[in-house]
């Protein structure tokens, strides 16, 4: 199975055959890891031109989420530890002239930490950049001295009030603040990414608190507004799985730049 594809492509059962103990030992080692899709030349994914491992497994059960075939880590292609950073060495060179690096994306990346950080260890030696995008959950898993290897976060807050954030995930947002509080402490910076969606997640208000939250953090470099698309829709579809926002519209471009304002507001660069 080739490595390279779109986080867009639908891709399931690809680690089914993996058996049990193996996954487990893959878990605590970072030896192999379970990888939905690889690719290059990405602008979006941190500062320059990357290279972005998505990976599979998540925790959270985003209603809007564009990638649910993520969620289950044996749905993602087993990669051992020595083929990824292979990767990274055919395209360092090009990612150092770029200003680039590395991205680690999902699904969420937390979920196989240890192969997380193994692979970012590699990219640090060979003199990449590395970025991690995550939706904070997970982030007690990683030491102190972890997340030295990481240069930055790219951290997905999608609401500050605990019953709506539980509404939108399913799951609660304190470790996630609590993440966002110890990378403040050790001056990891962060880039924010808040989905917009319409009737989900444009109560101005809110986007208030979460301004309000992520300037007071002090390492938050940027937000990115990312408005709400309808690209994963095909996948709820062809995995029979319920999709609340079949109907659901992408923001309009007023509601997008008062977001965006709303940030700005709050001294913070958003875009
Ligand atoms: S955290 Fe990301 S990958 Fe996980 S369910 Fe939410 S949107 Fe999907």
């Amino acid at each position: 199975m080739a490595l390279i594809g779109s986080p867009y492509d639908l891709r399931v059962s690809l680690g089914e055959h993996v058996p049990e103990m193996d996954m487990r030992k893959a878990l605590e080692t970072g030896e192999l890891g379970f990888v939905h899709s690889f690719t290059t030349g990405s602008a979006v994914d941190g500062p320059g031109v990357r290279i972005v491992a998505w990976l599979a497994g998540c925790q959270f059960r985003c209603g809007y989420c564009h990638n649910p075939d993520t969620w289950k880590i044996t749905n993602g292609i087993p990669v051992p530890l020595s083929r990824a950073v292979e990767q990274i060495k055919k395209y360092r060179h090009d990612l150092q002239t770029m200003k680039g690096g590395l991205t680690i994306s999902g699904g969420e990346p937390l979920v196989q930490h240890r192969f997380v950080l193994n692979v970012f260890k590699a990219a640090k030696e060979m003199g990449v950049h590395t970025a991690l995008d995550s939706n904070g959950f997970l982030g007690d898993r990683l030491a102190d001295a972890d997340l030295a290897m990481i240069d930055l976060v790219l951290l997905d807050l999608k609401a500050m009030t605990p019953d709506l954030h539980r509404r939108l995930t399913g799951m609660d947002n304190a470790p996630i603040h609590q993440f966002a509080r110890r990378l403040a402490a050790a001056k990891r910076p962060i880039w924010v990414r808040f989905v917009l969606i319409p009737g989900w997640t444009d109560d101005m208000a809110e986007i208030e608190r979460i301004a309000a939250f992520a300037a007071g953090l002090g390492n938050v470099e940027r937000i990115d507004v990312l408005p709400f698309h309808q690209m994963g829709r095909f996948k709820w579809e062809k995995l029979g799985m319920d999709y609340q926002l079949l109907n659901t519209k992408p923001p309009s471009r007023e509601t997008t730049e008062e977001a965006i304002g709303k940030f700005r507001a709050a001294g913070l660069k958003a875009f």
